[in-house]
């Protein structure tokens, strides 16, 4: 992929440029979505709660979105989901309180399904005291403190702040949007991880769109435009790309684990040696 940044824009008033087609584009991706489930729409971070508790207080609820949040980290939406609900069943809930009250090693073997289970298990036990003993068993609801809880990273906390309050401070940027934001030309070549792309990305995507981005780009990401194998025969938007310029190595620079949540570095990906339509720009 060239820079279709600056290749292939239009200007919105005097300074915002987007890519062309963007709207088309991530229209076309809607209409899957709608009509083809994936992971992340029944097991994602806003579908934490245990499934066997009718209600559950918002701030049980904010706890369990943060908890959820941190045991994505390098795990599939499936595993991260199956650890939560052993968390919840085996804790009677999971609250801050039942954190507490249980051991280090025990948590870690109820979520023993996700990667780093025992750095996950220790980040969780002092997040528990840090939110009772500081915040008065609350989620703090700004980026600053959320990133200061351990494990947090900038991606969990965007993301936190959407679910949790509603806030769209920041767009959360995981293996799946950096991918396929690279692949559609969305972002330039220079933005090489995942930090530049999500400055890139703010910059022109309105924030009403912010809030479903992730969501929406995840699901086609597990379903569709996934960063090995890429099923390109059913991708929706397929038509956009140009016909000249193909290639196929544009975002040689991600990770591994196709369906997995990661809030570090991206480094290193390769792509499959498959024809992927030109990745340059939208038509
Ligand atoms: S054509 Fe292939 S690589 Fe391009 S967006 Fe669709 S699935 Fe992804």
């Amino acid at each position: 992929m060239k820079n279709s940044k600056i290749q292939d824009i239009e200007e919105i008033g005097e300074k915002i440029k987007r890519p062309k087609k963007w709207k088309k584009v991530l229209h076309k991706i809607e209409q899957m979505r709608s009509s083809q489930t994936a992971p992340v729409d029944t097991m994602g971070v806003s579908f934490v709660p245990d499934k066997n508790i009718i209600e559950i207080s918002p701030q049980i609820f904010h706890f369990q979105v943060l908890v959820n949040a941190l045991l994505s980290s390098q795990t599939t939406d499936q595993k991260t989901s199956q650890a939560v609900d052993q968390l919840n069943s085996s804790l009677k809930i999971l609250t801050i309180q039942n954190v507490i009250k249980t051991s280090e090693s025990q948590i870690a073997s109820l979520i023993s399904c996700v990667g780093f289970k025992n750095k996950k298990a220790n980040y969780l036990k002092r997040i528990a005291e840090i939110l009772h003993n500081k915040y008065n068993d609350n989620v703090p609801d700004n980026f600053d403190d959320l990133v200061k809880l351990p494990g947090i990273g900038p991606k969990m906390a965007y993301l936190i702040l959407m679910v949790c309050f509603d806030k769209k401070e920041g767009l959360a940027v995981d293996t799946h949007v950096y991918v396929i934001s690279r692949r559609l030309g969305w972002v330039s070549k220079e933005d090489n991880n995942p930090e530049k792309v999500r400055k890139e990305l703010q910059r022109w995507l309105p924030r009403e769109n912010w809030k479903e981005f992730n969501k929406l780009i995840v699901g086609f990401g597990q379903e569709i435009c996934s960063k090995i194998k890429p099923k390109c025969d059913q991708c929706p938007v397929s038509k956009y790309y140009s016909n000249s310029n193909s290639n196929s190595n544009s975002d040689s620079d991600s990770n591994s684990d196709s369906n997995s949540n990661s809030d570090s570095k991206i480094p290193n990906q390769k792509i499959p040696n498959q024809k992927i339509p030109n990745q340059n720009i939208l038509k």
